[in-house]
Parts: structure tokens; C-alpha cells; sequence
């Protein structure tokens, strides 16, 4: 049931991105930094920094809409990525393009102004049949490249959302704030790898459930892995760190 539900709502924003896209642009903010403005999806990014905080990466399990398009991915190659290696290129492309965010609006005199809907006037992104090129540019790249990768590779790799996540997941860590988490019961744990099999982010789940929770900052809470445990070692809780 609780999987049903996740996939429907991924599923549902998924089919809601054409109307969404902007929203998560890099480039969207790029512009509005240009100008000076914090545009809509400066704001969201920011929004996914602080949820990083309590929430962890759960946004990237239930509600991004990447989430449905790298799940369906998943049953053309669902093989093992180098999550070492592709988070280099995510980070480094996170670098250079917040940096130049950053640059941006120095150059442009300071922060002049909030403007949610900088480039999306319509509120709705593709408002134009042109803007499905757009559109679609963004769906073939993700799929594929988890297509060529294996799983959640697209995600891995290129995404500029992620490091917002992550650093809010670090920072609330750090401020040992409660936090949503997979918690574990090891001592009822067979070591049947099940959990393994199932982790789309590659996590090795019975290797990490050792200390009580799953500690790593890809692990999107999904719970794909509380689902596939037979002996109800995994169930989701929060945890003071
Ligand atoms: S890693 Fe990025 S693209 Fe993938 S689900 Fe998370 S926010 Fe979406
Ligand atoms: S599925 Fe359950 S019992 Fe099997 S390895 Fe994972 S946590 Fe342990
Ligand atoms: S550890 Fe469990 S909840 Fe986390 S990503 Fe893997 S399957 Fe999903």
C-alpha cells in the first residue's frame, strides 16, 4: 500500500511537469540571478534545503519529477552505478553553476527583487509548443542517461537539486535536529540481502542497518527496503543524531 501510494504520487508529478518544469530549472535561476532577482525556482531549491533538514532526501522518493522517470528507467537497467565517481561530476557541476549564480547577481549589484515567476509569466512552463523541445531535451537526458549508467544514474550524476538536499541533510545532522530516517533492528536481521537487492540507490542496507539507522546521504527513504524485509528489521522513524 505504502508503495502504491508513492508511486501514484510520483507518477502524478510526473505527468504534472510540463507545468512544473521551470520551477526546477538551473537555468531559470541563472537568468533571474543575471537580473538580480531570486526567481521561483531559487526559492524551491531553498525550500529543498530546508526540508533537507528534517526530511532528508525523502523529496527525492515522493515527490520529484525525476523520481518516476528514473524508477521507470530502472526496468531497461537496473545494474550497479559508481556512486563515488558520479557524485564527483554532480558536485562539480553543482560547483561551477551555483558558483556562477553567485557571480551573478555580484555582477548584477545584490538581490534587487523576488520574482516567482521570472520566466514563467503563464505560471505554467511549456505555455508555447516550442517549449516542449525543452521539455523533452530534459526527459531524454534523464532517461538516457540512467539507461546507459544503470540505476537512478541520471540522479546521480547530473542533478543540480541533490547537493541542496544533501547539504540541508548534513546541516540538520550537524544541529542533530529530529530527522526522518530508516531505522533498524539488527539483531533480527538474517542477512538474507533482500533489502540490498531492492535499494534503487545502490545502498548496501544490511551492511548499514548495523548502527540502528541508515546513515547515508543518498538513501532518498523510499522504503523499498522496509517493504522487502520479511522479518521487520527496517520501519521508518525519526532519529535525534
Ligand atoms: S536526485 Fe535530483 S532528479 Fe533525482 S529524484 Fe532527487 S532531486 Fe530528483
Ligand atoms: S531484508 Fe531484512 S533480514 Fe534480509 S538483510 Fe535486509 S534487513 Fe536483514
Ligand atoms: S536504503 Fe531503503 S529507503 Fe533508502 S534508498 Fe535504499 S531502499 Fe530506499
Amino acid at each position: 500500500m505504502l508503495q502504491r501510494t508513492r508511486k501514484a504520487i510520483i507518477l502524478v508529478s510526473l505527468l504534472l511537469f510540463p507545468v512544473t518544469l521551470n520551477y526546477f530549472s538551473p537555468y531559470v535561476s541563472f537568468d533571474g540571478a543575471m537580473n538580480g532577482l531570486v526567481s521561483g525556482s531559487l526559492i524551491l531549491f531553498g525550500m529543498l534545503f530546508l526540508s533537507g533538514m528534517f526530511l532528508g532526501r525523502a523529496w527525492c522518493g515522493w515527490a520529484c519529477p525525476m523520481a518516476g522517470l528514473s524508477e521507470y528507467a530502472l526496468s531497461v537497467n537496473g545494474k550497479s552505478v559508481n556512486t563515488g565517481r558520479l557524485r564527483k561530476i554532480r558536485f562539480v557541476i553543482f560547483t561551477v553553476w551555483f558558483g556562477g549564480i553567485i557571480a551573478m547577481f555580484v555582477l548584477a549589484g545584490g538581490i534587487k527583487g523576488i520574482a516567482p515567476l521570472h520566466m514563467t509569466e503563464n505560471v505554467i512552463s511549456v505555455d508555447e509548443p516550442v517549449k516542449y523541445i525543452v521539455y523533452f531535451m530534459v526527459l531524454l537526458l534523464f532517461t538516457g542517461l540512467t539507461f546507459a549508467l544503470g540505476k537512478r544514474g541520471a540522479c546521480h550524476s547530473i542533478c543540480w537539486m541533490s547537493p541542496f538536499l544533501e547539504g540541508g541533510y548534513r546541516l540538520g545532522r550537524w544541529l542533530r535536529l529530529p530527522q526522518l530516517r530508516i531505522l533498524s533492528e539488527p539483531k533480527s536481521c538474517i542477512s538474507c540481502g533482500a533489502c540490498d537487492r531492492k535499494c534503487q540507490m545502490d545502498i548496501d542496507v544490511s551492511i548499514g542497518l548495523k548502527t540502528g539507522s541508515i546513515e547515508d546521504p543518498d538513501c532518498i527513504l523510499c522504503g523499498e527496503c522496509t517493504g522487502a524485509c520479511k522479518k521487520d528489521v527496517l520501519r521508518f522513524g525519526t532519529r535525534k543524531i
